[in-house]
């Protein structure tokens, strides 16, 4: 059965309309699913949101188990019929924001010395997804997900770039990015009104940055809480407890100038001045 081909997605897809509120949009390109289970497949791979199973034949191809967890119940019949082939994979009916990850690799990846996630995702809750497989501090390899083309260029952007935000900075605590390859509209079903990329986010197994991660996380926060303003004056909103003034002076003697704004420092800055605030409250 070719899952590409859109007959075959119209007939599997009988009188199921496609979930706009799931983010509904299936692979119909070959070449697409392959590339990405090549780049991102581990021996054990979690995918969220199989779909009716184009990447998940793929994964399944290259890993020794695939644990797929999908939130619409009407795919379920049809992902039985697509994986029938396959006995290494494992369908969980459920809504990845609910799932609890650490006990999830535990149950069904135990033994596993690697594990990562490939997923075409659902757009809706890119960043939500990300951040959550990335906090949860899941031993995971990778990470490699389709996202739309423009949070692909966020999440690879530098600092000081005009696409650099809050996520970017987040992530880059976690994980180096990668963007693999562009994804032209026309590749999916329905076709989406953007275009989309595949990026590949490489776990660190040690954080870069030594410091507290609450307060770096509230720095970070703190930084893109209004863009256009300086940092001292963002930062005050999220960490009102410290008087202006002294927020300046932490600023400055961490070697920033007090006009800096947020978007201009990278992850090794935001942990400085995390340190700085840190030793200040002690
Ligand atoms: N993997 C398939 C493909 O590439 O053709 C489908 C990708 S489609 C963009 C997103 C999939 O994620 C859909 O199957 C959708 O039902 C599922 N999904 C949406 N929200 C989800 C959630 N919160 N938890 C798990 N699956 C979800």
């Amino acid at each position: 059965m070719k899952l590409t081909d859109i007959g075959t997605v119209k007939a599997l897809m009988g009188e199921n309309a496609f979930k706009k509120q799931f983010g509904q949009n299936f692979l119909i390109s070959e070449q697409v699913p392959r590339r990405i289970a090549e780049s991102g497949a581990a021996k054990g791979t979690l995918e969220i949101g199989p779909g009716i199973g184009t990447l998940t034949r793929e994964l399944c191809e290259r890993a020794e188990k695939v644990v797929a967890v999908e939130i619409d119940t009407s795919l379920l019949p049809i992902l039985e019929t697509t994986l029938a082939d396959f006995d290494n994979v494992k369908v969980i009916h459920n809504d990845i924001m609910k799932v609890d990850i650490p006990a999830l690799l535990e149950e069904e990846f135990a033994g596993f010395d690697e594990v990562a996630v490939c997923a075409n995702l659902p757009y809706y809750i890119t960043s939500p997804v990300l951040m959550k497989l990335l906090e949860s501090k899941a031993p995971f390899k990778s990470i490699t997900v389709m996202v739309q083309k423009e949070v692909a260029t966020r999440l690879t952007a530098s600092a000081g770039s005009e696409t650099y935000g809050a996520l970017t900075a987040s992530v880059s605590y976690y994980a180096s990015v990668k963007k693999l390859f562009d994804v032209p509209a026309g590749c999916f079903m329905p076709k989406p009104k953007v275009d989309s990329a595949v990026v590949k986010l490489s776990l660190y197994e040690k954080p870069p940055v030594d410091c507290k991660e609450s307060t770096l996380f509230k720095v970070i926060k703190g930084a893109f809480a209004q863009r256009r303003k300086t940092l001292v004056n963002s930062l005050s909103t999220v960490i009102s407890h410290i008087p202006k003034s002294t927020l300046a002076a932490i600023i400055v003697s961490c070697g920033y100038p007090e006009t800096t704004r947020g978007e201009t420092l990278d992850i090794n800055a935001f942990a400085k001045i995390a340190n700085a605030i840190d030793a200040y409250q002690a």
